[in-house]
């Protein structure tokens, strides 16, 4: 199976595809931001130097990144293909895990870049909701994404959370370091010849029959 790479702007969906290819394909998921979530939760080093930035919508130092996926990339269950969900978003990320691809003797895949204008991506930021537990992302107005109990996680029973920084305000903030550090990697992609182009649709089996159509290209 072909590795994934999602790239697209904060709450474009990627996590929910991610988990939606997870299911059809078997693809190891690697989300840097459940990641760094994780750290933050069991308040590790590495957790404290990340909270503040994540909760200001900056991004995490690359070092601290690469440390994260040079350890989940190796697991098992990455063995068959894997989608990475949040990485790389800098140049330097990219070109480092270029390094890492030739170091493991893997191949960089498809690079899926997901299109969605800011003001959907806003909308969608603010109402989402996600299980502290198991990471499931869910929608408070999407009637396709909506817990099947109201604050409740269909899967885990856990009680269901705004992130920190799925503010209106924080929103903004990605969204700037995004077309700063992230958005480059468009034309650094582009010209590896391995970018594919979807778009974000209100329903997400729409994006879905998309992106199977250019993995199965
Ligand atoms: P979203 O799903 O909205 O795109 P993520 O859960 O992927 O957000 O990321 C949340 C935050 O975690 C980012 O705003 C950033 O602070 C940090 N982060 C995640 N991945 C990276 C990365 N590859 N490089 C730097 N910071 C990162």
């Amino acid at each position: 199976m072909k590795n994934i790479i999602f790239l697209a702007p904060p709450a474009a969906g990627k996590g929910t595809l991610s988990e939606m290819l997870q299911e059809k394909y078997g693809y190891g998921h690697i989300s840097t931001g459940d990641l760094l979530r994780e750290e933050v939760k069991k308040g590790s080093l590495l957790g404290k130097e990340a909270e503040s930035l994540m909760k200001a919508g900056k991004f995490v130092p690359d070092e601290l990144i690469l440390k994260l996926i040079k350890n989940r990339i190796v697991k098992p269950d990455c063995n068959n293909g894997y989608i990475l969900d949040g990485f790389p978003r800098t140049i330097v990320q990219a070109e480092k895990y270029d390094e890492l691809l030739k170091e493991l003797n893997k191949d960089l895949g498809v690079v899926i870049y997901i299109e969605i204008d800011k003001e959907m991506a806003m909308r969608r930021a603010c109402s989402r909701i996600t299980c502290p537990k198991c990471g499931r992302i869910y929608n408070k107005y999407s009637n396709e994404m909506k817990p099947k109990k109201e604050g409740i996680c269909d899967d885990c029973g856990e009680k269901l959370i705004q992130r920190a920084d799925d503010s209106e305000e924080t929103f903004n903030k990605r969204f700037d370091e995004y077309i700063e550090k992230t958005m480059p990697l468009y034309d650094y992609y582009k010209k590896k010849g391995v970018l594919k182009t979807i778009k974000a649709y209100e329903s997400k089996y729409d994006t879905f029959d998309e992106a199977i159509k250019v993995i199965e290209e």
